[in-house]
């Protein structure tokens, strides 16, 4: 069911941090995965917390409840996805900036743990995505989230204001899948790289929609060629 409508608009979205933001460098900070959190009964979208609570979470079951998020679909199979970036880090101007002040290998502790969890501090004063869908309910949801990214308990990634802008006679399709810059701004299928007119080498296992770190979701996908966009 493609779902478009006059109500579903190209959005700029910008979060001003109090210090920046702890991240996890793999996959940064997707739009899709913050709107799901907040639809979450018991929101716990850190990936070390999934890990961690398996079975709380029902991650065992073989498929998880899908998401209706205030997005608009890209893809017709079943590998489409929503079309929203992963966070980009800017300055007070908009524009690409990070400044990366340590970087810790938190290791797991649990029995079952794969590998080590790298985890990066960006200071920035913003961070930005790309959204195609429902502006209202998108900030209804939004407004909700007071921290982002990783260590959020631990004083990290406090989000002191959300700010939403239309941005008019933008293309959804490339709007959805790009950040201000023009990078690109998300693990995406292949098609999906093809039709942007974007090199299809660097590729990697990614989440394709919430639940994003759900071993279901994992897919052979396109990612932008520097693991993070700072
Ligand atoms: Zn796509």
């Amino acid at each position: 069911v493609k779902k478009v409508d006059s109500t579903t608009v190209p959005i700029l979205i910008t979060a001003w941090l109090q210090n920046g933001v702890a991240l996890d460098p793999r996959y940064g900070i997707a739009l899709d995965g913050l709107l799901a959190s907040q639809l979450r009964e018991d929101p716990i979208p850190l990936k070390q917390e999934i890990d961690n609570s398996n079975s709380k979470l029902g991650l065992s079951a073989s498929q998880p409840k899908e998401f209706q998020l205030p997005l608009l679909k890209c893809g017709e199979n079943e590998d489409w996805h929503w079309l929203a970036t992963n966070g980009q880090s800017v300055d007070h101007l908009g524009r690409p900036f990070a400044n990366k002040i340590k970087n810790e290998n938190k290791t797991k502790s649990n029995k079952d743990s794969r590998k080590a969890n790298p985890i990066i501090k960006i200071m920035a004063p913003a961070m930005q995505w790309h959204a195609v869908g429902n502006l209202l309910e998108i900030k209804t949801l939004l407004e909700n989230i007071k921290s982002i990214g990783a260590k959020r308990g631990e004083g990290e990634g406090v989000v002191i204001g959300w700010e939403f802008n239309l941005v008019s006679k933008a293309d959804n399709f490339i709007f959805g899948h790009t950040h201000p810059d023009g990078s690109l701004g998300r693990p995406v299928p292949i098609e999906c790289a093809k039709a942007l007119g974007i090199s299809t080498k660097t590729t990697g296992y990614a989440g394709l929609r919430p639940p994003l770190f759900h071993p279901s979701q994992q897919r052979l996908l396109v990612i932008p060629s520097k693991k993070i966009s700072l």
